[in-house]
């Protein structure tokens, strides 16, 4: 198992570096933009053109082929130095499933425009009934001359208003069928790669934080067409399809929070070596403030491990229910390890830990988000719980 220290990998890092000198300039600018909700294109348009949005797709449709672990460690790079960008990570999600599962007519219709950049895609999943029950979901396809027409509602959708598809969730089967056949409530799921341009479509964006320079939308689709080609794998079957999506955003959403744990901890131990407040000591020599950092330092490399072995077993096709389990505890242990340090950063620069500039304060928000979203920390337990110990189910 090779973790991140191959020639390929530290090219990745390199390349990492290159965008943040290239975007350093631009700090202010980006900044700003941040603030405002507003979609850093810059930062995605240095992503595309080093070639990192193809890393997962196979050098005949445009990418590189060099793996989850490659985008997972330009991820954790960019994060370092405090660089986001959600769409890179959830257009990755749409690549994985359209890799893994998509037609040879999908895959050239779609990959190599999502590895050039052109192509940025949204992820569909959450609706406000079914909430953390993915399989409630109402929004439902049915199939009619080489289309299917969509009806229903997604919500808390990010980058809704600047994707160019979503990679939508729907039932093909309702919920009330499958149980009254007695057929698995995973049955009837079916994923499908959407026109967010399509007629029918109504976006609105809503009053949420967490993503730095980024919306979150509902999307309604009302009798929406969709061309039959755009269903990725088989109908009704489309449950593992979106697992190999969201195992990918589980990994890479650890991959950046291990970075921002980084970027956090940077901040304070410069700091913490600077500021002085009683006599001639900086703030860094008392325990209460070096020892919390120390301990995000132990815990940011244990996390970094599960994260890199989690994007190992991703490339490696390992079962699905492994690769699941491990970008669960790189979701898990990564949403911990953030949370805790932002707060020692914002705790370490006392009152500056507030000022907007030193961007731990506006951190907060994200990291207090991974315990939440993609997949809730509560979820994560229930399914360790269930199928990994095999306890009953508790809910
Ligand atoms: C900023 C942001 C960005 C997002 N981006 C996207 C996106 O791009 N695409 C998308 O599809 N979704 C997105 N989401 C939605 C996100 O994935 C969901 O909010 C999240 O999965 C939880 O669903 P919910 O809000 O309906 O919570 P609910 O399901 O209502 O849960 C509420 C609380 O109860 C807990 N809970 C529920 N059931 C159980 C149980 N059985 N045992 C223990 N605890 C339980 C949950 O963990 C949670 O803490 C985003 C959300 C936010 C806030």
């Amino acid at each position: 198992m090779n973790f991140g220290d191959s020639q390929e990998l530290q090219m990745v890092r390199e390349t990492a570096e290159k965008i943040y000198k290239k975007l350093e300039g631009k700090r202010h600018e980006i900044f700003q933009k941040i603030k405002r909700n507003e979609f850093v294109q810059e930062i995605w348009d240095e992503i595309a053109e080093a070639g990192l949005l193809g890393a997962i797709i196979p050098p005949q449709y445009g990418g590189t082929g060099m793996g989850l672990l490659s985008t997972a460690i330009a991820v954790e790079e960019l994060a370092k130095y405090g660089i986001g960008n959600a769409l890179f990570v959830l257009t990755v999600v749409a690549e994985s499933c359209i890799v893994r599962n998509g037609s040879e007519e999908l895959k050239k219709k779609f990959l190599p425009d999502m590895a050039s950049g052109k192509v940025k895609c949204a992820l569909g999943v959450t609706e406000a009934d079914a909430g953390t029950n993915t399989f409630r979901i109402k929004t439902h396809a049915i199939g009619k001359n080489g289309r299917y027409i969509i009806n229903g509602e997604k919500t808390y959708i990010t980058g809704a208003d600047v994707a160019d598809y979503i990679l939508l969730i729907a039932r093909t089967t309702p919920y009330s069928e499958v149980a009254k056949k007695g057929l698995p409530k995973m049955f009837g799921l079916s994923v499908f790669m959407v026109d967010l341009k399509s007629k029918g479509i109504k976006i609105t964006k809503l009053g949420t934080r967490g993503i730095e320079g980024m919306n979150q939308c509902t999307v309604v689709f009302e009798d929406v067409e969709v061309p039959a080609e755009n269903l990725i794998g088989q109908e009704d079957q489309g449950v593992w399809v979106m697992f190999n999506g969201l195992n990918p955003e589980r990994i890479l959403a650890g991959a950046g929070a291990v970075g921002l744990s980084e970027f956090c901890l940077r901040k304070a131990v410069e700091y913490a070596k600077e500021r002085k407040v009683f006599g001639e000591k900086p703030i860094g020599a008392y325990q209460a403030i070096q020892h919390p950092l120390a301990d995000v330092k132990i815990r940011q490399e244990s996390t970094r491990l599960v994260v890199y072995k989690s994007a190992w077993a991703y490339d490696m096709e390992l079962p699905p229910q492994e690769i699941m389990f491990l970008a669960n505890c790189a979701k898990y242990l990564s949403a911990e390890l953030l949370l805790y340090a932002v707060d020692r950063a914002i705790q370490t620069l006392g009152g500056a830990g507030f000022m907007e500039d030193n961007f731990l304060i506006i951190l907060w928000d994200s990291a207090r988000l991974l315990k939440t979203a993609p997949v809730s920390n509560e979820m994560i337990l229930n399914l360790t719980a269930e199928h990994i110990l095999g306890l009953p189910r508790s809910y």
